[in-house]
């Protein structure tokens, strides 16, 4: 994962994390990504569901995109 990826919507930067867990919930062949307050606001869940997903993505350590 490169670091100079940024949100579509909000301009921040995004960790290697935001970027996979759009991958993994919205698009796996996108190339502009959201952050996760962005992408909570647009699953109409907020970010936290999401932090749980990342890290429940990365303690199970069978997905590519969390390593
Ligand atoms: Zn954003």
């Amino acid at each position: 994962m490169d670091n100079d990826r940024f949100c579509l919507t909000c301009k921040v930067p995004l960790a290697a994390d935001d970027v996979a867990i759009y991958l993994k919930l919205v698009s796996r062949t996108d190339r502009k990504f959201l952050c996760l307050d962005c992408l909570g606001d647009k699953l109409k869940c907020g970010r936290e569901p999401l932090e749980k997903l990342i890290a429940y993505y990365r303690q199970s350590g069978n997905c590519s995109l969390f390593r």
